[in-house]
């Protein structure tokens, strides 16, 4: 594609001068022969060698069209290869970045230092092509288990920013062996019925129909949605979804027992303090230390015992999960829809209650080859750490192109 005519090594760069054979040339407008007009050199960042920043000296061809009636005028080489038109981080270069990003946990900011430019202009070589890759609508082709999920992407002010909530739509299709691969496919802002059925209305017939099951937060808007667009669709409860509000019903008992009996908000030195982690985890997860801990703290005082049946309650919603036998599972399942929104503790109840509102979506995990679990949990741990990495976003539009391509929806 292009020859090395030089190299040039100085202390930690390196300069390489490249060309393109000469050739004749043709006028991309009307065809007649077109005499150069000379060259035009122009500087390239390529992948650094180690240590070493590399830049690349192409001496592009320019010619200029003979014909006086054509409107061409001068025209430069374009090497789509080398790098994009009017572009100045190689094309090499873009995909190392891509590679680095989405493996390595890589920042941008990172790369632009590694590369010796700015970050302005590592990420304007590196947006058009994940912006190309979001607009291949194959991207989205054999979906056949969808995940809607959704998530806070700024606290700052909704009038400037637009909506706090982005809503999540996950590939969480098996593949021959069973294994789920979880995609991050999009990120529509608001969390609403409208935001998921403008989405799935987008994507057309063929993928509609494809769904054989989706799984979802809590959240009334999306079920109607998946009803209406996703006709043959199970809706299935999220089974993290579900796990996570069982440890927020604990959290809060916690911290109304703790008002209750102290007086204050719990800090250091409460003995209900002390095991917030404790009563988060999974119970099969403790160490005999750690259980030790706990019935310490129960026993510190008679109050404490809501939070320990609080606890219990949420340790037998993720038994469900976690019972190999699915039939099994869906028996635990039903014992806890005829029995927690009868329970005393009136978080418990409420969430007997919003499960019993949800009966046949919480159950339907146990008939569907249990939907997914981790899959939706690994997305959103990427996002976090993604988010942390790059200490925040500004732009909504580059923080959904940057999550798709960490979260794997560019690649099919
Ligand atoms: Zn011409």
């Amino acid at each position: 594609m292009v020859h090395v005519e030089g190299v040039e090594r100085t202390d930690g760069h390196m300069r390489v001068e490249v060309s393109t054979p000469s050739q004749l040339m043709g006028c991309p407008d009307c065809g007649v022969v077109a005499p150069s007009r000379g060259r035009r050199v122009r500087q390239l960042h390529d992948v650094p060698h180690g240590s070493t920043r590399v830049v690349l000296v192409w001496r592009q061809r320019v010619w200029r069209c003979p014909d006086p009636a054509c409107a061409r005028g001068t025209f430069t080489e374009q090497v789509p290869d080398l790098v994009r038109a009017r572009g100045s981080v190689t094309t090499r270069a873009v995909a190392w970045a891509m590679e680095q990003l989405r493996r390595e946990h890589a920042t941008i900011s990172g790369l632009a230092r590694q590369l010796g430019i700015a970050w302005k202009t590592m990420w304007r070589g590196i947006k058009p092509v994940l912006e190309h890759l979001d607009g291949q609508e194959q991207r989205f082709e054999g979906v056949k288990s969808l995940g809607v999920d959704e998530h806070i992407w700024h606290h700052g002010d909704p009038r400037r920013k637009g909506p706090k909530e982005l809503t999540g739509m996950v590939d969480l299709t098996r593949d021959e062996q069973g294994r789920v691969h979880a995609r991050l496919l999009d990120l529509v802002p608001g969390r609403s019925k409208k935001a998921c059925t403008d989405w799935l209305t987008a994507r057309g017939d063929a993928f509609r129909k494809n769904i054989a099951v989706a799984a979802l937060d809590p959240f009334g808007g999306y079920k109607a949605a998946i009803d209406e667009e996703l006709a043959d669709a199970v809706a299935v409860l999220d089974a993290f979804h579900v796990v996570k509000l069982g440890t927020q019903v604990v959290d809060e008992v916690r911290r109304r027992v703790q008002q209750a009996t102290l007086g204050h908000r719990g800090r250091k030195g409460d003995p209900l303090y002390g095991i917030q982690t404790i009563l988060r985890a999974g119970a099969e997860n403790l160490t005999d230390k750690q259980l030790d801990r706990l019935a310490t703290a129960v026993e510190a005082d008679p109050a404490h015992e809501e939070v320990y049946v609080a606890w219990r309650c949420a340790q037998d919603l993720r038994a469900t999960y976690r019972d190999k036998d699915a039939t099994k599972g869906r028996r635990r399942a039903e014992k806890i829809l005829d029995s927690f929104h009868t329970c005393p503790i009136p978080e418990v109840a409420r969430l007997g209650r919003t499960l019993r509102r949800w009966r046949e979506a919480f159950l339907a995990y146990f008939t569907t080859g249990r939907a997914n679990n981790g899959p939706t949990e690994a997305v959103n741990g990427i996002i976090e750490l993604h988010r942390r990495l790059a200490r925040g976003y500004r732009n909504r539009t580059n923080y959904r192109l940057r999550m798709l391509l960490a979260a794997g929806g560019l690649t099919p």
